[in-house]
């Protein structure tokens, strides 16, 4: 890959936005770092309970005049919202990039376009709502439908993707006329409170408000607010149910997208070179800590020794590298404790003795959280390896016999948000995508997302959907109004 030039690296922002005001948080200082180097970045001071309370207040005090604009007025400023991460892509690249460790080429490359275009998809999807049309259907009263803002929203996010994780959340919320308090995870806060210093120039304050800190600290008073109408999280399943508790006092709205554990079935007709070419990316992108990560292979019996092979030797090929290394095209994990938790399932999966590691299976010498792009082969249905999620660049390889059979697996899963199918026969392909019990399926392909089709889960991964239309009725209610005539 062509170098990217890198930019100096940019003022960290620390500062909460609330109210339209920048201020300093008044909790706990949060130290956050460059998970390339283990080295602290800065330190944010997370917001204290008083101050997520005045974030509420003031999304619930903006939410009348912002839900009374028309769709039109809503999109010109989303639309100079994307304008504007555009004209900032470099430094909101480099400070995702010195956050989270990713190699600062894909930032820009990969995500910022992405970010953009979420804004600029729900700009136009907010003056294109469709549905039932009014009629008589009671003689004598027209009934109608609306689709109305829900209030304020409480959006709480994940570190893996921060700023793209913001953009789910807070374009389609804003879009349908609702105010939102966003928290980012308290590990990765730095690009959405520069998504505050760029929307405070476009957006009618209290209308976007972004508030630093720790879930039990920050997350938790803003779940249970009574003035939060809805919440919306992406995170652990763990996360998910504790916010369903707390959210269940006051009976809010939830949109949750949880984990996954992504099955990719590959028969034996597949093309192996494109499922290998396939699996070295989507397997690994963003070192594995994706909750679509084609992560759980289920490999035909034909096809299934070629498949270790190649794909053993493809995966020792991915180089890994610190953020500015023009090469590099996975980065480090995000924290020494994630690096703990993928290297012991790891080592659990050794322990049971029928698996075999391939090619990494260990922590990479020097500084920073980087752990090999790692093979596990031999992997059986009930292995941990297979059941849970990892997280991490870890891909296992497990042998089928029959359709059925791999397909009962696929979906023997806590899990549905992601699937693919790899086969050179499209009805067969067709067959099994009907059958898997997933938000997603791919064929021949995986990990591919676009703004105008959905991506949100089925049993544990939750039910919230991002992006599309479905993300837009997820942030509106419906409601029927009937007038005698
Ligand atoms: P996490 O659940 O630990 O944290 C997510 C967010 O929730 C953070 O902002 C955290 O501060 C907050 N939080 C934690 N406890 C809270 C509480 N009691 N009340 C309110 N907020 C609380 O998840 P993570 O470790 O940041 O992210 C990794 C997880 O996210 C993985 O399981 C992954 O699969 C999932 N994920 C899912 C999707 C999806 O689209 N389904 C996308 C990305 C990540």
């Amino acid at each position: 890959m062509a170098a990217v030039p890198t930019p100096a690296t940019p003022a960290l922002p620390t500062d909460l936005f609330i109210d339209g005001a920048f201020v300093r948080g008044e909790g706990h200082a949060e130290k956050v770092l460059n998970p390339s180097t283990g080295e602290v970045l800065v330190a944010v001071p997370e917001a204290s309970t008083e101050q997520v309370h005045k974030a509420v207040s003031a999304a619930h005090r903006a939410f009348d005049a912002w839900s009374e604009t028309t769709p039109m007025e809503r999109s010109r400023m989303l639309l100079k919202l994307a304008d504007a991460i555009e004209s900032h892509a470099e430094q909101f690249a480099r400070l995702e990039s010195l956050n989270c460790g990713k190699p600062y080429a894909r930032a820009l490359g990969d995500e910022i376009p992405a970010i953009a275009d979420c804004f600029r998809y729900f700009a136009g999807a907010a003056r294109c709502m469709s549905g039932t049309v009014a009629n008589e259907y009671l003689a004598g009263h027209t009934s109608m439908i609306r689709r109305d803002p829900v209030g304020v929203v409480g959006s709480i996010a994940p570190w893996n993707y921060p700023l793209m994780m913001a953009a789910w959340k807070t374009a389609p919320a804003l879009a349908a006329g609702n105010t939102v308090v966003i928290k980012p995870s308290e590990q990765t806060p730095l690009t959405t409170l520069l998504l505050a210093q760029v929307a405070a120039e476009i957006l009618p304050k209290g209308v976007l408000n972004v508030i630093a800190g720790r879930g039990p600290s920050v997350g938790q008073p803003l779940v249970e607010h009574p003035k939060v109408a809805m919440v919306s999280l992406t995170g652990d399943v763990a996360t998910g149910r504790k916010i369903l508790q707390a959210a269940s006092s006051t009976l809010k709205r939830t949109h949750l997208e949880l984990g996954g554990k992504a099955p990719v079935i590959v028969f034996d007709d597949a093309d192996l070179d494109a499922v290998v070419e396939g699996l070295r990316t989507f397997g690994y992108y963003n070192a594995g800590q994706d909750c679509t990560a084609a992560c759980r292979v289920y490999a035909g019996a034909k096809i299934h020794d070629r498949l270790v092979a190649d794909l053993s030797s493809a995966v020792k090929s991915i180089k890994a590298g610190l953020q500015d290394d023009p090469d590099a095209e996975i980065g480090p994990l995000i924290s020494d404790r994630q690096r703990n938790r993928v290297a012991s399932f790891v080592e659990r999966a050794m322990m049971a003795g029928h698996m075999e590691v391939t090619t990494g299976g260990k922590v990479r010498a020097g500084g920073g959280f980087f752990y090999e792009p790692t093979v596990i082969a031999g992997a059986r249905q009930d292995d941990e390896i297979v059941k849970r999620e990892v997280f991490g660049p870890v891909v296992s390889v497990t042998r089928f016999t029959d359709t059925e059979q791999a397909i009962a697996w696929a979906n023997d899963s806590d899990y549905g948000l992601a699937s693919s199918v790899w086969t050179a026969d499209v009805g067969r392909a067709m067959r099994v995508a009907k059958k898997l019990q997933y938000g997603c399926t791919w064929i021949n392909t995986h990990f591919m997302l676009v703004n105008e089709m959905p991506h949100g889960g089925m049993k544990s991964s939750g039910y919230g959907k991002d992006m599309s239309m479905y993300a837009l009725e997820d942030y509106t209610v419906a409601r029927h109004v009937m007038a005698k005539l």
